[in-house]
């Protein structure tokens, strides 16, 4: 497909920040991608443009009943200097399935493509380079239709912004406490947990609010109906080694396919290390770790990688796990993941595009 993509470049460029002192998604880039759909004409006029403000009818669908999907995904600088992404085009064919959930018109994944690279290109000095550091990448599209109608858009905006972020262990990686949430839910089968759209997360606040409360950095969700499976942890996907095994929640609908997790997954089974994916119930965990065998413990997802998790709060009863310690496969998915993103190990199953 031939692509013009037309490139507007900023006249006022930004001091670049010192990474290591900006907090998550605060300082944003110089420049932005854009694209529009009207219906009838389809997606058009792909654009990198200064990044700015933009400005919507108040009545715009999105503000009202939430119809808008994003992704999320990183760059990095290697140690010569090259800049990869990781499995971008994992985030664009997700991206599609989140549309076809929130009946948003699916868009052409080399378009995307194009746009993202030719977006970090045009910002390529905002790759911070020290160890860690990566640009985060945020791709969404909004309904912006200015009718106060329940029906899908017949308008939408696409388009990437993009975030330099320090290191998110700067002084090393440590476990986390969580609460394994009895009240609240997620997703429900049928539901819309599967997409990345914006609802869930505002729904899912309050749990996180309350966990926090309490001293726990975030909340084991549990599945909607029995309250009994283990779906997610906050906004990562989670795993657990029980007996030398790995074993992690089938996707079933109202569990969010994350690229990390099946990362970790083709890494796991490469290392000839058994993994299950299957329903995990609360108690089979809480049984495994009374008989000793409840070894790790880790969520995985873009920002983090892994998380490893040290305590689970269930009812009011700590589940100590490995001491709360981070764990040796832990740490080893860690550093794996890692090095592959960063350059420094070969990247034999391909997951890094050049830009
Ligand atoms: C984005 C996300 C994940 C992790 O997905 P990655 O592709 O690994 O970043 C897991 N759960 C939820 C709810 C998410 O939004």
């Amino acid at each position: 497909m031939a692509l013009n993509i037309e490139v507007e470049l900023t006249k006022a460029p930004k001091q670049k920040p010192d990474v290591s002192r900006v907090g998550f998604g605060t300082v944003f880039t110089d420049h932005m991608f854009m694209l529009d759909y009207e219906e009838g004409r389809g997606w058009h006029s792909p654009r990198v443009v200064p990044y700015q403000s933009i400005s919507m009818d108040p009545a715009a669908k999105v503000f009202h009943y939430g119809q808008t999907v994003f992704e999320g995904l990183k760059a990095y600088r290697t140690a010569d200097g090259r800049i990869l992404v990781f499995r971008p085009d994992q985030n664009f064919k997700r991206l599609n399935h989140s549309n076809e959930r929130m009946s948003i018109p699916h868009l052409d994944v080399e378009l995307a493509l194009e746009g993202l690279k030719k977006l970090v290109q045009t910002d390529r000095d905002w790759v911070p380079e020290t160890e860690g550091t990566s640009l985060y990448i945020r791709p969404f599209i909004i309904a912006t239709e200015p009718v106060l109608g329940v029906a899908a858009s017949k308008r939408y905006i696409f388009m990437i912004i993009m975030s330099p972020v320090g290191a998110y262990y700067a002084e090393g990686i440590r476990p986390v406490k969580i609460h394994v949430e009895s009240e609240f839910v997620r997703a429900v089968p049928g539901g819309t947990g599967s997409a990345k759209t914006a609802g869930n997360y505002a729904a899912s606040l309050k749990a996180q609010e309350e966990a926090a409360l309490e001293g726990y950095s975030q909340v084991l969700w549990l599945d909607g109906v029995h309250k009994k499976y283990v779906e997610e942890v906050g906004s990562m996907n989670v795993f657990f080694k029980v007996n030398g095994k790995v074993i992690t929640p089938a996707l079933n609908g109202s569990i969010l396919k994350g690229i990390t997790r099946d990362s970790m997954i083709q890494l796991l089974q490469s290392w000839g290390v058994p993994v299950e994916e299957r329903p995990v119930s609360i108690e089979e965990l809480y049984e495994a770790h009374r008989a000793g065998t409840l070894e790790e413990a880790f969520g995985t997802g873009t920002a983090a990688v892994i998380s490893p998790v040290g305590e689970l709060n269930w009812r009011g009863e700590k589940l100590i796990i490995n001491g709360g310690e981070t764990g040796e496969l832990s740490a080893k998915l860690y550093e794996t993941l890692t090095g592959i993103q960063s350059g420094k190990l070969e990247d034999k199953l391909g997951w890094m595009v050049q830009v």
